[in-house]
């Protein structure tokens, strides 16, 4: 393998003295890019071009998305196509529909004054006959998503004897959502004597499988570091305890009036409940997630392209594709299952040429998670604290003056009122009437930060959480029951029984999430939480007991419904761990002598280990 790295900077420097001209391409193309406003190659289209115009070798490109790659095979290929064919000359691969439609609009532009080359996109969702249709009347060059091409080539509705160009763009996605076996199966359909292009942000084993499998001595040119992330972006984290994660997120929001983002969620149903409760609370936030329909997505995308919303909230499978530019923050506001999605996740911001920042939320226990993810980027994450109330509301308030001092005056429509406005406000100095005009905008907020306190988590709030999400020992679990317990044992509490425990992920800030979520309690009127395997118990005040009883049973945990009851006895005092075996009658004595974690083991009547019983 012919390997040629550039060093950025290098690629950089030289990009500056470099032209479209100076590439090889025809004039009619470099025309068509000028109109599109390029005015220089980016690094990847540098080393691309002109090798891929020369050359009928293989080759890989390792880039980021955002760094200019579609043009750096696209514009290679309709450099090729000089006459009209019957049957495809080229053949992009990419993951998504969205992608597929991005790249046949940008190579619809850079052939726009060839007449020689047609572009189709063909992808899974939309109306097949109509694209077997325009594949009919002839084609030069195909852009497909992996799974719709399949469906076309066992149709034999494509004819792909005559490709001599096929790209595979975002390989290492397409590997992660499962196309192995498709692409495997296109790829077999294809000429032998062919170039084939490789283009990933990461260069997993698998893609480095396809390399070997598919190609010959390809040209190697890598942006940056193999599996590095982009240079451009600011990986930054915070850590807060788990029930103050959505607040921290807010915070992260206001903090910078001007986001445009993307909050990244692990599940379908976590991403829908954020977007929701941000929209509820104000903000411009929309969902974006599998269980819409087509035409929702095409919609919330609209919205945000258009920058008509400020924050997408999506799943990794979801965002696939996104080619917004501009985006000036990525959230994660959980981190991604595998964390080698991370990658692809923060290279949604800083692309062609920006920086952008990439903020990440991690409970206690997920800091190992960070250093996971430093190994695969190659670079350090920086520590930052979750701004407080002050910093807030002062960037908020600097971000209203700015608006206003921006603000355009229509003069003739607002004329008619002003008399009659100024003759209101004629009482107040000019000095009172900004205030004024301030507290009207602002109050609402400053009421909100007014009462919150500190979010970032203490050392002393991580226990022996430090050592990662498998470490599920008996220390984590004492713990827990601990870091609830206020010692507040008084007869006005209620325990109740909790359906869900350990073993489904939950934990105390978990549970108090839910059960404030769902009550619109404050979290300091919960006491005492103990989690076991399988089930939990909390404690809380006997006056909301019913309110509780009815919100929170049926409230979903990370897709599971939770279920909960009143225990039969109130929790008596005693203090330390005793207090579980409150629940069950004759069992109390037993529960209390037991301790530890068997404290909430059995629900009355039921069996005493405490791993085995749940609700019944
Ligand atoms: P891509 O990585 O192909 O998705 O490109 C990212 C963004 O950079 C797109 O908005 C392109 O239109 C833009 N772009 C690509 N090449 C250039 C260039 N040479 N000069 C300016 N913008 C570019």
């Amino acid at each position: 393998m012919i390997l040629l790295r550039m060093s950025y900077l290098c690629t950089q420097i030289l990009n500056k003295s470099m032209t479209f001209n100076d590439l090889g391409l025809r004039s009619q193309v470099v025309k068509a890019v000028t109109d599109m406003g390029f005015e220089q190659p980016t690094p990847i289209q540098l080393e691309a071009i002109p090798h891929l115009l020369k050359s009928k070798s293989d080759f890989v490109g390792l880039a980021q998305t955002g760094t200019g790659k579609t043009a750096a095979f696209g514009l290679p290929l309709v450099n090729r196509i000089t006459e009209s064919r019957k049957y495809p000359t080229g053949l992009i691969i990419c993951p998504t529909r969205e992608l597929c439609l991005q790249i046949a609009k940008d190579l619809q532009n850079y052939s726009k004054y060839e007449k020689s080359v047609t572009v189709e996109a063909v992808y899974g969702g939309a109306d097949i006959q109509r694209q077997i249709k325009n594949i009919r009347n002839g084609v030069s060059i195909i852009v497909a998503t992996p799974g719709r091409l399949v469906d076309l080539i066992k149709r034999k509705a494509i004819q792909l004897n005559e490709v001599e160009v096929v790209v595979l763009d975002e390989a290492d996605e397409m590997l992660n959502m499962g196309f192995k076996e498709d692409l495997d199966f296109i790829l077999s359909a294809t000429p032998e004597e062919k170039s084939t292009w490789l283009f990933s942000a990461t260069m997993p084993k698998e893609v480095a499988r396809i390399g070997k499998t598919y190609m010959t001595d390809p040209l190697e040119v890598s942006i940056g570091n193999k599996n590095e992330g982009n240079a451009n972006i600011d990986h930054i984290y915070f850590s807060v305890k788990e029930r103050d994660r959505y607040a921290a997120l807010k915070r992260l929001i206001d903090f910078n009036p001007k986001i445009f983002g993307l909050v990244f969620c692990r599940t379908r149903r976590e991403t829908q409940q954020v977007a929701e409760k941000l929209g509820k609370e104000g903000y411009s936030a929309e969902a974006l997630h599998g269980d819409l329909s087509q035409a929702q997505r095409d919609r919330v995308m609209n919205l945000f392209r258009s920058r008509s919303i400020q924050l997408l909230v999506a799943t990794d499978v979801a965002a696939r594709g996104i080619d917004v530019d501009d985006i000036t923050h990525v959230i994660n506001y959980n981190l991604p299952d595998e964390v080698e999605n991370y990658t692809h996740r923060s290279g949604r911001t800083a692309r062609a040429g920006n920086t952008g920042e990439s903020l990440v939320l991690i409970n206690t226990r997920e800091k190992y998670k960070i250093n996971q993810i430093e190994k695969i980027i190659g670079s350090k994450f920086t520590q930052a604290e979750i701004p407080g109330p002050e910093a807030i509301c002062a960037i908020q308030l600097e971000s209203m003056i700015n608006k206003v001092k921006a603000t355009k005056v229509n003069e003739e429509e607002i004329a008619p009122f002003i008399p009659h406005i100024l003759a209101d406000l004629e009482e107040l100095s000019k000095e009172e009437v900004i205030k004024k005009f301030v507290s009207a905008e602002f109050n609402r907020f400053l009421d909100y930060y007014k009462k919150a306190g500190d979010l970032n988590a203490k050392a002393s709030d991580r226990g022996g959480d430090d050592r990662g999400g498998d470490d599920r020992g008996a220390d984590r679990g004492r713990d827990r029951g601990r870091s609830r317990d206020r010692g507040r044992t008084d007869e006005n509490k209620q325990r109740f029984f909790v359906s869900l425990g350990d073993k489904d992920g939950l934990n105390p800030g978990g549970l108090l999430r839910v059960i404030c979520d769902a009550t619109g309690l404050k979290s300091d009127t919960i006491g005492r939480i103990d989690i076991m395997p399988a089930f939990s118990f909390f404690d809380a005040d006997k006056s909301d007991a019913e309110k509780i009883l009815a919100q929170v049973n049926g409230a979903d945990f990370e897709g599971k419904s939770m279920n909960i009851e009143k225990t039969q006895e109130k929790s008596k005092g005693g203090g330390g761990r005793g207090r579980g075996g409150s629940r069950g009658g004759s069992r109390s004595g037993g529960d209390r002598r037991s301790g530890g974690r068997s404290g909430g083991g059995s629900r009355s009547g039921g069996r005493s280990s405490g791993g085995s019983s749940r609700r019944r």
